[in-house]
């Protein structure tokens, strides 16, 4: 039906809105570049879509952006002839910006977190970047497979609501219209417009055109209203990862991490690397700078897409890298892969584990190299993606040792909470006689740094590993040794401190124990069955007591983790 409603926003797009255009308006040419990044992932999900319904593309199979002005309206429009959108469609996605996360975006800002580019990039508000310089914004569309009558107008001032109507559209996909603000006009000038277009969309895998006219020129008056409009086009358009990387500027890297990323920020590092031989493709992968907002949600999306033959195929290719390294972003464009290659296929295909495989490596090399070349560098990294790293001995038994050696912890030797000592920096400063790794775990820092358990080691001089982040119980189970050097728990079993106690105090124990035999029953009959045994110990130096788990038990940290989660 062709009734024209008016919808509200949900309650927080207004909210949202004010947002992005206060915080990203000392930027705010990036509108351009979220509108032609939308047009492009309309063209690209069109093209696969085709492989399987070549009527989709019509008479029209050139997939392209364009970018024109009109001085009279006041209006600059980013049009694409790619998968469009169905009426249905542009009220779930226009009118509701991108979902749950603006709640939590919104929670996270109001509980004083900076203002910050980077995070709004996240919520996927890209859309909305038009109203940082539009006060209105038409958006036409028409679904690829839809006849014309069922093209959809949708308009809105961005202040709570917004008019949609059904309406003819000879062309299939989608056309932006902004209709400038007054400051704005700048960018009805089509060299500023190109100048914009070729900074940030140079590495946009199809032709972004220009409307030549809209240069402006003399012979304006003779222009003939109903020729074609002679097109310009003013990228590079192809694939920026196809290129020799000698060839590519950090500059070019950045734009395109920013374009498939979402992420306002630039990327901490990144690699880029073809692979030649019967499993022939190209990989380019990125860490970014911070973690994602949703890092801790169970159904955190990957995001490392699939290509074949520079065809996009699917976004969050889940198979290509493994869980904990799940915060990679890029791209994998593969030469073998069949092109209607499914997610399903990809579950058991070889060539798809060999690519896993060595994506896996190249980051850990990438990190590798950082840790010890760039070690602030590498620290950053660490304190923002660190604990999903700590994910992967349980998930990679064939890397764990490598991983092992890129892990940070928090250490008695330092006494902070800051997670910088290394496995290796311990190894190094380990006693003469000591055959473990020391640690602890404990539900917080502090607790960890002041539990009984490590007078000690503290008298002693010996270093011990401070942990206590909940993964840090998952990582201890499945990490027992590094280097061949087990690690060890001091709070687990009888302490075999090895060469490192001294014989007497071993011996004074032995006597004590035997001293106070009476005592030792009495305690253990009085606390019945909650303990296994009650020993003297020369595990503590200042406290009278502490309480020890057998060394197959479970830790009492554990213990509480699983009670935590309702276990
Ligand atoms: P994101 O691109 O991160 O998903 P945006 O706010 O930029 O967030 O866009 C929101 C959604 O609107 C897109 O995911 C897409 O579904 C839809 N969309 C935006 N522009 C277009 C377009 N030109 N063609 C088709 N769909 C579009
Ligand atoms: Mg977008």
């Amino acid at each position: 039906d062709a009734h024209k409603e008016t919808l509200e926003f949900k309650a927080e797009v207004s909210q949202v809105l004010d947002l992005v255009i206060r915080s990203l308006y000392s930027n705010k040419e990036i509108f351009l570049r979220e509108l032609i990044s939308n047009a492009s992932d309309a063209a690209e999900k069109l093209r696969f879509e085709s492989l399987t319904d070549e009527a989709l593309l019509e008479d029209d199979p050139e997939l392209r952006v364009r970018v024109s002005v009109d001085k009279d309206a006041g209006t600059i429009t980013v049009s694409d002839n790619g998968i469009g959108l169905s009426r249905q469609e542009v009220v779930e996605t226009i009118g509701s910006i991108a979902s749950s996360g603006t709640r939590r975006y919104l929670e996270a800002m109001s509980e004083g977190a900076t203002t910050d580019n980077a995070l709004i990039g996240q919520f996927g508000v890209g859309f909305y970047s038009a109203y940082i310089v539009a006060d209105k914004v038409t958006l036409t569309s028409r679904r690829a497979g839809l006849t014309a009558e069922h093209g959809v107008r949708w308009e809105s001032d961005g202040r709570g609501s917004f008019t949609l109507e059904t309406v003819e559209k000879s062309g299939r996909g989608t056309d932006v219209t902004l209709h400038l603000k007054e400051d704005e006009k700048e960018f009805l000038d089509a060299w500023r417009v190109r100048s914009v277009i070729s900074k940030f969309s140079d590495h946009i895998a199809m032709p972004i055109e220009m409307v030549k006219e809209d240069y402006g020129s003399e012979d304006d008056e003779k222009k003939d209203k109903d020729a074609e409009p002679e097109l310009e086009q003013v990228n590079r358009g192809t694939a920026l990862w196809m290129r020799n990387k000698s060839e590519l500027s950090d500059d070019d890297y950045k734009e395109f991490y920013k374009h498939i990323s979402h992420d306002f920020d630039e990327p901490l590092a990144w690699a880029h690397n073809r692979v030649e031989g019967n499993n022939e493709y190209t990989t380019l992968l990125f860490l970014p700078k911070r973690a994602p907002w949703d890092m801790w949600d169970r159904e955190q999306k990957h995001g490392v897409k699939l290509y074949v033959r520079r065809v996009f195929i699917m976004d969050e290719a889940d198979k290509l890298m493994p869980h904990w390294l799940r915060f990679v972003k890029g791209i994998v464009d593969s030469d073998d892969l069949p092109l209607n290659v499914s997610r399903e296929i990809l579950q058991h295909n070889r060539k798809i584990d060999t690519i896993r495989g060595a994506n896996t490596k190249r980051i850990l090399s990438l990190l590798e190299t950082m840790a010890k070349d760039e070690p602030e560098k590498y620290q950053t990294f660490w304190n923002e993606f660190g604990r999903v790293l700590k994910e992967g001995p349980a998930e990679d038994f064939a890397n764990r040792e490598r991983i092992g050696g890129l892990l940070r912890f928090a250490s008695t030797h330092n006494d902070n909470d800051d997670q910088t000592v290394s496995l290796d920096d311990y190894i190094e400063r380990m006693k003469e006689g000591q055959k473990d790794i020391y640690y602890i775990t404990a539900d917080s820092p502090a607790a960890a740094r002041h539990s009984p358990h490590l007078e000690v080691f503290r008298k002693k001089g010996v270093e011990v590993l401070l942990l206590s982040d909940r993964v840090d119980e998952w990582l201890v189970n499945n990490l027992h040794e590094y280097k061949e050097k087990h690690l060890q728990s001091v709070t687990k079993g009888k302490l075999d401190l090895g060469e490192l106690a001294d014989k007497e105090e071993k011996e004074k124990a032995e006597k004590a124990e035997k001293e106070h035999k009476d005592l030792l029953k009495r305690l253990k009959d009085s606390l019945g069955d909650r303990v296994e045994a009650v020993r003297v110990s020369t595990r503590l130096v200042d406290s009278p007591a502490c309480i020890v788990v057998g060394e197959h038990d479970m830790s009492a940290n554990l213990a509480r983790v699983l009670k935590a989660v309702g276990q």
